[in-house]
């Protein structure tokens, strides 16, 4: 027995000892803002040095996709360029990973029978609800005039986009004169797709979350064992959350709402989440959609697509993606996918 007990310290030692060597991991917090919305990371690390060099890394991944990218503003990004080169015969060439990018939003396009449809430029470009947001006296809004919509709306259409990979093997995009591309609606889940492998090649980082607005990536584990907890706000009153996703591992949770950015006019609603069927901000009832995926890209675009679906059409096509739905409708009615139903914790629809 004796003998036994000695074994029992001896391994009681060992396993302590083996602890010794590693720091626990720390929750450390930061704030900052890039592609025009607020960037929040909670990292868990042991090492301040290594998180800090993580959030510099992120910071300047988000910075670079903005400028160089993804960014229908910024003069030097490739979006910019196939914009201004719509309506060439020899089209534009693109890289690599544009391609790529441009290739799957299509896909999602046809899909989603253009509820999601990165050539709305002309529209978004028209509506500049950025601009009508910014705290604008009611009586100084000018809403453009349906025929302004309507011409607009003539120029926009995935289905007129071209793009080929050349016998030089390059691949270009021929987008028709006066069309421009919008990458809006999948831009921040994009931006987590890209930051995975960052936390992937940070040993020292072993759970966090990452919010670029409102698409929100989970990774790793907390040092309590405890699941990820993501707020889901609530659109009535957006100060608060109408309840929590729990979540373990690896997720993207992407939120889309009518209450971002819009101004109301004559009692009427006018938000960014825009109809490629009518040019006018989506009126399917409902008011914001949550997209639980694997995909950062995928959840974001997914979630434009069904606020602009509605539950019904919206739930199916989020599932043919492997992707869960919440559903706040506009009566106040809550619609969870199945699956859902798993990771929600708040009022049931
Ligand atoms: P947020 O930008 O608030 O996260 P979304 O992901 O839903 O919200 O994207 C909305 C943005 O996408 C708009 O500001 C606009 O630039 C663009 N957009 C609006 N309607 C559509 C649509 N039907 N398909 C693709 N992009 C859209
Ligand atoms: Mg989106």
């Amino acid at each position: 027995m004796k003998f036994f007990f000695r074994i029992f310290q001896v391994c009681i030692v060992i396993l302590l000892c083996g602890g010794c060597g590693r720091e626990m991991p720390v929750a450390r917090n930061y704030v900052d803002t890039a592609m025009g919305t607020v960037i929040r990371l909670g990292l868990y690390c042991a090492q301040e040095e290594a998180a800090d060099n993580f959030v510099h890394k992120v910071m300047e991944l988000l910075e670079d996709l903005e400028q160089e990218s993804l960014s229908w503003r910024s003069e030097t990004s490739e979006v910019y360029g196939i914009n201004s080169g719509a309506g060439s015969a020899e089209g534009v060439l693109l890289t690599e990973e544009l391609a790529a990018l441009l290739r799957e939003c299509m896909e999602l396009s046809e899909a989603s029978e253009g509820a999601f449809d990165v050539t709305i430029g002309a529209l978004t470009g028209l509506w500049n609800m950025d601009q009508l947001a910014a705290g604008m006296e009611a009586d100084e809004i000018q809403l453009p005039s349906e025929e302004m919509v309507a011409r607009a709306l003539r120029r926009c259409g995935y289905e007129a986009v071209r793009l080929e990979r050349g016998q030089d093997g390059e691949e270009r995009i021929y987008l028709p004169e006066g069309m421009a591309i919008d990458l809006g609606a999948c831009g921040k889940g994009y931006a987590l797709t890209k930051i995975l492998p960052l936390l992937d090649m940070e040993p020292e980082i072993t759970g966090a979350v990452v919010a670029v607005g409102g698409s929100v990536l989970t990774y790793g584990v907390k040092p309590d064992g405890t699941s990820w907890k993501v707020g889901i706000t609530d659109p009535f009153d957006a100060a608060s959350f109408i309840g929590t996703l729990s979540l373990d591992g690896q997720w993207c949770v992407s939120t889309s709402g009518d209450y971002e950015r819009y101004v109301e006019v004559d009692g009427v609603r006018y938000h960014h989440i825009l109809d490629a069927g009518t040019g006018y901000p989506a009126r399917s009832g409902v008011r914001s959609v949550t997209v639980l995926s694997r995909d950062g890209l995928a959840g974001d675009s997914l979630s434009t697509a069904c606020f602009v679906l509605g539950p019904e059409k919206g739930m199916e096509l989020a599932a043919s993606y492997g992707a869960e739905t919440l559903f706040v409708m506009w009566d106040g009615e809550l619609i969870l996918s199945e699956g859902m139903k798993e990771y929600w914790t708040g009022k049931m629809g």
